[in-house]
């Protein structure tokens, strides 16, 4: 009955204006060399929000000699710490200011309920830049001994041109922890946002001009993946990417960067999370959390706990309550109040999922809820949940990125953790259990980057995040993240008069 209501409502107007959809270099917004646009659409209708710049090679270009510039000869690596502190600072004002507005067009144009962009992306991205602000002007080096009569720094210096590619699921939190450290540190940017999502990057790209950023230090292109996205890589001016988004374009990114000048390459990719809930589990409360950790925005997350681990002990009761849960979803417009789940982001993306989901009906899972499209309109998807899923199904498997739950069943802690690091990713999981041992063990043996025990999707600025094995390479947020922004240099001199 929920999932039905998408198909009736007509779409609430989005309190907001498209005001910016040219290319942001050198602290202008410009049309693309090409001329050419490409549409953004309303994942709610399919109908067009407006036509965006299209940038390409060239427009990289161009953004990239801003972006030198800028290093090179302009103010940003030169001024003061505290000075770009404040900068940073003024910006994150700035997007507490204009709230309404931000997370308005977040969700018009990425499908996210206004309940979380407003209660919490907005809020969040005001929070990282506070953070990073605060980095700024504690970066420094070491002074080391050296066995010779030498005096040796360690300086840490900004790395240069950073290219950044973020992805459509969380375009703002990706544009602070992308852009966040990366002026915390001094240095200018040239970010690619994701095709489906340009306009919030592009609308807190100007804020940040008016809290005072010179021209050229942050430079915005929209445009595709293989043109603009892979220019960026292979660009012989930029000294460090980094990229989230799915295994096979890490893949690619990692490559165009080996190929070109050998920048490093920072990258937050895909995940298989197990989320194991122990037979000792509350299991209402076991059952909320792990449709929170699979459901949470459209089950659109590289961290989605998506393979349901339950003890066989409660499985039965956990399968039961989570098909509840999932058929009482509130699914519906985005921006309507109580909604839960708002569309998928795009047609192709709708499409995938429905093809994941006749996989598990077809691969022998049973499916206990949804399994269908919601509405007539949009990219609306019931939540669905598969019970009885085997770990050599595909959709237990490969990463669905939607509203699909699978519900896998195990005896022991060691068989556990062994089918849960059976995968080739490792970004997180989560465990669910009142028993300190085992939860001990399991944090020590799973092979991921964040375990969250009796939790799920807590992101705070300061604690790293990334991936184990194929789900990336390096850590965001937190000190971690500065690393990534920094070069090292040694700095040695003779002590002349050793009589000291
Ligand atoms: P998804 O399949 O979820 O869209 P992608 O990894 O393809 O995930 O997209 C994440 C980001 O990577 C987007 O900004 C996209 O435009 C960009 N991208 C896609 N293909 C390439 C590529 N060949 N080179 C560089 N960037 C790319």
């Amino acid at each position: 009955a929920a999932a039905a209501a998408a198909a009736t409502e007509e779409p609430i107007q989005p309190p907001v204006d498209v005001k910016y959809t040219k290319l942001l270099i050198n602290g202008n917004f410009v049309d693309a060399a090409s001329g050419r646009t490409f549409a953004t659409v309303d994942p709610r209708t399919g109908d067009v929000i407006a036509h965006v710049a299209e940038g390409d090679a060239e427009d990289i270009n161009r953004a990239v000699a801003a972006a030198r510039r800028a290093f090179d000869e302009g103010p940003w690596p030169r001024m003061t710490a505290y000075e770009r502190c404040r900068v940073l600072l003024r910006f994150a004002d700035l997007i507490e200011q204009h709230a309404e507005e931000i997370a308005a067009l977040e969700t018009w144009d990425g499908g996210k309920t206004l309940e979380q962009t407003r209660g919490m992306e907005v809020p969040m991205v005001a929070r990282y830049m506070r953070y990073y602000a605060g980095w700024a002007d504690k970066i420094h080096g070491l002074v080391v001994p050296a066995d010779g009569p030498h005096h040796v720094q360690v300086l840490h210096e900004p790395i240069g041109v950073a290219g950044q590619i973020i992805p459509w699921n969380f375009p703002l939190l990706m544009f602070a922890w992308k852009v966040g450290p990366a002026l915390a540190c001094g240095n200018a940017v040239v970010l690619k946002t994701a095709e489906q999502t340009p306009l919030s990057a592009l609308f807190v790209a100007s804020l940040l001009h008016e809290a005072g950023l010179p021209e050229g230090v942050l430079n915005v292109v929209s445009g595709f993946g293989p043109t603009a996205g892979a220019a960026l890589c292979s660009h012989m001016g930029v000294d460090k990417l980094a990229f989230t988004g799915s295994t096979g374009t890490g893949k690619i990114v990692l490559e165009l960067a080996a190929r070109s000048n050998l920048k490093p390459v920072t990258l937050e990719l895909g995940g298989k999370s197990p989320f194991i809930v122990m037979d000792d589990a509350d299991v209402d409360q076991a059952v909320e959390l792990a449709h929170r950790a699979l459901f949470f925005n459209q089950g659109q997350c590289c961290c989605a706990g998506s393979r349901t681990f339950v003890h066989e002990r409660v499985y039965d009761e956990f399968v039961e309550k989570s098909k509840a849960r999932a058929l009482n979803r509130v699914v519906g417009d985005p921006f309507r109040r109580g909604v839960e789940q708002g569309p998928q982001i795009d047609g192709e993306q709708f499409k995938k999922i429905l093809r994941y989901v006749q996989s598990g009906v077809d691969s022998g899972a049973t499916l206990v809820a949804g399994g269908d499209r919601a509405g007539s309109r949009g990219f609306y998807i019931q939540p669905t949940v598969f019970a009885d899923v085997k770990d050599e199904m595909k959709i237990a498997q490969e990463e669905i990125f939607g509203p699909v739950q699978t519900i896998l069943k195990f005896s022991t802690v060691e068989e556990v953790v062994r089918r849960a690091n059976d995968s080739p990713y490792g970004l997180a999981a989560g465990v669910f259990t009142q028993r300190l041992d085992a939860a001990n063990t399991m944090a020590r043996a799973l092979r991921v980057g964040t375990v969250w025990v009796n939790t799920y999707d807590v992101f705070d600025a300061a604690v790293p995040f990334g991936g184990y094995k194929m789900s990336g390479v390096g850590r965001e947020k937190g000190v971690y993240s500065l690393r990534n922004y920094l070069q090292t240099k040694a700095v040695v001199t003779p002590i002349k008069d050793a009589a000291w």
